[in-house]
């Protein structure tokens, strides 16, 4: 397979790409690392070396913590108006709007993602986060609550009331599958709550978080309001997750880096919040529309080459159907076109490294040699050995990796199955609970299977819906609380109750 070398088309990403290393953002300074090392980041469609970012250490991550925690503890940015704050996440959220194109070549170049998946999913959502949350800002309120207390002295009177507080210093730990937008998911309500933050994206794909870091610069963020360091997640990602001014970690990643969060993180007892694996279940109900189950089970999966938390990477097919939804998903696989991200035809684009590839080729191989059936796909190509094709697996033994372990690429596993409560039984039976979607025209088996399945989104013929409204996260061990929706302000604040005799 030849990957042709496609260059930005905007002229900003060109020149961006020229710096001879990217800093760390650390007081509102950009600044080199104390030790001076630098990682390299790769073109995963090329093997092509992109940039040199700055390989962080524990001491970089002490000095972007003092940072975030003076510009929390000098009570300018958490005392600012909430309409002020409101209008600096609108501005972010503009800005990040102005500049979609540069932002959008920028996460495909180092992602490796086609084009259109960041150009109209993922950033658009990226500003949607800010706005979402800037409408917030001035939303956040305590209760007055009637007391009971039967003590007070004679005559006096006891009134009490919650305010909201922010958390404080949040470390914000992000994953390389879909950078921009999850960024966005936690910086948003960070900030709207009147948070300093210290952000570290994936070693893998830190690219779009320096270019988001200048743009929230441009904004008007305050000074060490925002810091970025860049690193090894076993560095810079331990260090934040361990270090005692910390006082939140949001971490979006496998559920394996999440434990290692929380050991690290129980040494202060910071609050944690996680959002990690998933094995979503896609369950075709005989009477459904079969076109667009067929097409939405494809695009469940195949959708960012399956490097998607929700990707819904088990399919149970109704009995009666099986053989035609197979064949219909197979057919779309074999007719995706991979190519570089950049390119206007592809359709699907690499996996973000050589790594992840080899990974997810070892889980195909496994299944193979278990006995299971390659129906399509399986094959690992390109220059830098970094695209897998579209896979669709049948007859897996569903205690199997394949089946049961979370894989992160374009694989899908089918299995038949004849009455809803074998289906339920088989979409519980993992570990993760993060999304499932099922397909039906039956008004009672939608509402029955959506009730039965445990998992922190259904969705209802549609799968991978996203809104910033909505909340996302995962029952099981597929996380710890909701990111998105209004809730997920809470994520940042702390209640104080107030209570005084009067
Ligand atoms: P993967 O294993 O697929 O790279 P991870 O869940 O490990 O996915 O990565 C998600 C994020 O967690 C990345 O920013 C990564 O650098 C970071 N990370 C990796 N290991 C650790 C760790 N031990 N502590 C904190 N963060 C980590």
């Amino acid at each position: 397979m030849q990957i042709e070398n496609i260059a930005p088309a905007q002229e900003t990403v060109r020149e961006w790409l020229k710096k001879p290393r990217h800093q760390l953002l650390i007081g509102g300074q950009w600044v080199d690392p104390a030790v001076g090392r630098t990682l390299s980041t790769i073109n995963p469609a090329t093997g092509e070396v992109l940039a040199q970012i700055a390989a962080a250490d524990a001491g970089d991550v002490d000095r972007a913590v003092a940072a975030a925690r003076k510009a929390f503890d000098d009570g300018q940015w958490r005392s600012m108006t909430p309409a002020i704050r409101a209008r600096l996440l609108w501005r972010i959220a503009d800005l990040i709007d102005a500049h979609i194109d540069e932002l959008s070549e920028l996460e495909t170049l180092d992602q490796g993602k086609a084009l259109y998946v960041g150009r109209w999913a993922e950033i658009p959502m990226a500003a949607e986060q800010f706005r979402f949350f800037a409408g917030l800002c001035t939303k956040v309120t305590g209760d007055t609550i009637p007391s009971s207390i039967n003590y007070q002295p004679a005559g006096k009177r006891v009134a009490a009331y919650t305010t909201k507080e922010p958390v404080g210093v949040v470390a914000a730990i992000t994953p390389w599958n879909s950078p921009l937008i999850m960024h966005a998911m936690k910086l948003a309500p960070a900030l709207a709550a009147g948070c300093t933050v210290v952000l570290k994206p994936a070693e893998e794909t830190s690219l779009t978080a320096l270019r988001l870091a200048e743009l929230l610069v441009e904004a008007g963020v305050p000074a060490g309001v925002v810091n970025v360091v860049t690193g090894l997640g076993s560095v810079v990602g331990a260090a934040l997750a361990a270090h005692p001014q910390v006082d939140k970690v949001a971490f979006t990643g496998s559920t394996q880096t999440g434990r290692a969060i929380l050991d690290g993180a129980k040494g202060n007892l910071k609050k944690v919040t996680l959002e990690l694996g998933g094995k979503s279940p896609v369950v075709i109900m005989p009477d459904a529309d079969l076109d667009a189950a067929i097409a939405g089970a494809a695009n469940a999966i195949f959708f960012n080459g399956g490097q998607v938390c929700v990707a819904g990477s088990r399919l149970y097919v109704h009995r009666s159907i099986f053989d035609k939804v197979v064949e219909g998903v197979a057919e779309i696989a074999r007719g995706i076109r991979l190519g570089h991200g950049l390119s206007p035809d592809t359709q699907m684009g690499p996996l973000v490294s050589k790594r992840q590839a080899d990974r997810v080729k070892a889980y195909i191989d496994a299944a193979v040699a278990d006995g299971a059936t390659l129906v399509t796909g399986g094959g690992q190509k390109g220059p830098a050995g970094t695209f897998i094709e579209p896979t669709l697996i049948t007859n897996a033994d569903p205690k199997s990796a394949i089946v049961c372990e979370e894989v992160f690429g374009p694989v899908v596993v089918a299995a038949p199955f004849d009455d809803v409560a074998e289906v339920v039984a088989a979409a519980n039976d993992t570990e993760f609970g993060l999304a499932a979607s099922v397909w039906t025209q039956d008004l009672s088996a939608a509402h029955r299977l959506s009730s039965d399945i445990r998992a922190g989104t259904v969705w209802v013929n549609c799968h991978s819906f996203w809104d910033v409204a909505l909340p996302i996260g995962g029952f099981k061990q597929s996380g710890w609380g909701r990111e998105s929706g209004a809730g997920a302000i809470e994520n940042y604040l702390e209640i104080k109750t107030v209570c005084m005799v009067l």
